[in-house]
């Protein structure tokens, strides 16, 4: 029987493949350094936990509203007030099974077939796939290391075409870390104002910026904020990759029609976990700023050691947990017997020889790089650095 070419077309995550594979090989004694899914090491605050047992304790265990309980909207809505100074009311917001299912929600709710979505390179893995899966056309800008792996004006512009429906924007970057200025985002409002086109903003790192703050493209200006679809989630900012809340903020149109896909689809994000993320943004963000004090720690080490590695070199990332080292001169040479072309070979090779899971930078959209998280204890990065610089000795 013929299977659905659509979804026989969709490739499987990479760095939830390579997450697999290094879980895999840590339950069967191997000693593996696991570099790959980006998921905080540190524990889910105790405040947060004590909100969930408390849920279930009170019976908080049935279906709730599809879109999400009015106590987590409220709060959400709190949130975008206090930190971005955005104004949202609950019927704007929705929330799913972590910001990856909003994301799947927000191209199902946006996108006819044939329309474009402009992806900026190298991006988060997903995005492509998320596109095709509601039957929209990726169309990809190629940044460059020089220009800090940031698209221009120009380049935005010469993408758009008459069947240009949204552009991804997501500052800070996975897996580049970059984060674009608030004068870089005005000059994308304008350009995505002037063409009609939204804006799907991936704001799930916001909170792990190092230098500087974070801006919401919704902030400048109601014409901005009227065609941009904001995207954000506790699992970063909170350590609760497993709990599984992400959510939008969009007009209520947008909202109205991926609440019904939902309501069909999953019903309802975890009632348990719903009760969890409102104490996730009502309390303090104290847990986040132990978190980024420990992520400049191991970003300084990680970009100072692979940078005097001979033939490896990496920008210095400004948030997320990501660093994306450059393998370029090493591509075509002779490593451990091997040539080495690609960064899956030199990934396959790291996980085989060295016991270092890395994800290569063909999932992004850059060939030539290969992706380290941070987001693992500083003696992990020092064994995996330690031993890929040896391995390359
Ligand atoms: N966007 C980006 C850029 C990410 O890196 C992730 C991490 N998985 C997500 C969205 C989704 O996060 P989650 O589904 O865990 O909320
Ligand atoms: N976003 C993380 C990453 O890029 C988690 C894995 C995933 O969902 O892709 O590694």
């Amino acid at each position: 029987m013929k299977l659905s070419e659509k979804f026989m077309s969709i490739s499987p995550s990479p760095t939830l493949s390579i997450d697999a594979k290094f879980k895999d090989m840590i339950a069967n004694g191997i000693d593996v350094v696991g570099f790959g899914a980006g998921e905080p090491d540190f524990d889910t605050p105790s405040h947060i936990k004590q909100a969930a047992i408390k849920a279930i304790q009170d019976g908080f265990t049935k279906y709730t509203p599809a879109a999400g309980t009015v106590a987590l909207k409220k709060a959400i809505c709190e949130k975008f007030l206090k930190d971005n100074n955005l104004s949202y009311s609950p019927s704007d917001i929705v929330v799913s099974n972590g910001a990856k299912h909003s994301l799947v929600n927000v191209f199902q709710a946006i996108l006819n077939a044939g329309d474009e979505v402009i992806i900026p390179a190298p991006f988060w893995v997903s995005y492509p796939e998320m596109v095709k899966i509601a039957d929209g056309v990726p169309v990809f800008i190629e940044t460059t290391e020089e220009n800090s792996f940031k698209f221009t004006p120009q380049q935005l512009k010469d993408a758009i075409t008459p069947k240009t429906k949204a552009l991804i924007l997501n500052s800070p970057s996975n897996p580049t870390g970059m984060v674009y200025t608030k004068d870089e985002l005005k000059e994308i409002a304008k350009i995505a104002v002037e063409n009609n086109i939204f804006v799907v903003s991936d704001e799930i790192y916001e909170e792990l910026i190092y230098e500087g703050e974070h801006t919401s493209i919704a902030q400048l200006g109601e014409d901005i904020k009227a065609r941009t679809i904001i995207v954000n989630g506790v699992s970063k900012s909170y350590s609760m990759t497993g709990w599984r809340i992400g959510y939008t903020a969009s007009s209520p149109q947008i909202a109205k029609i991926m609440a019904n896909v939902q309501s069909h689809a999953t019903s309802n994000p975890c009632s348990i976990s719903q009760a969890a993320a409102v104490a996730a943004l009502q309390g303090t963000k104290d847990s986040i700023e132990v978190m980024k004090k420990a992520f400049i720690e191991r970003r300084n080490y990680m970009v100072d050691r692979i940078n005097s590695i001979p033939n490896l070199s990496c920008l210095k990332p400004n948030g997320a947990f990501y660093v994306m080292m450059n393998i370029k001169d090493i591509l075509g040479k002779e490593i451990g017997g091997k040539i080495v072309s690609t960064s899956d070979e030199f990934c396959e090779l790291a996980l085989e020889k060295c016991k270092v899971a890395l994800v290569p930078g063909s999932g992004f959209g850059a060939e030539g790089y290969v992706r380290w998280s941070y987001a693992t204890s500083m003696e992990n990065i020092k064994k995996g650095l330690d031993r890929i610089e040896a391995f390359l000795a």
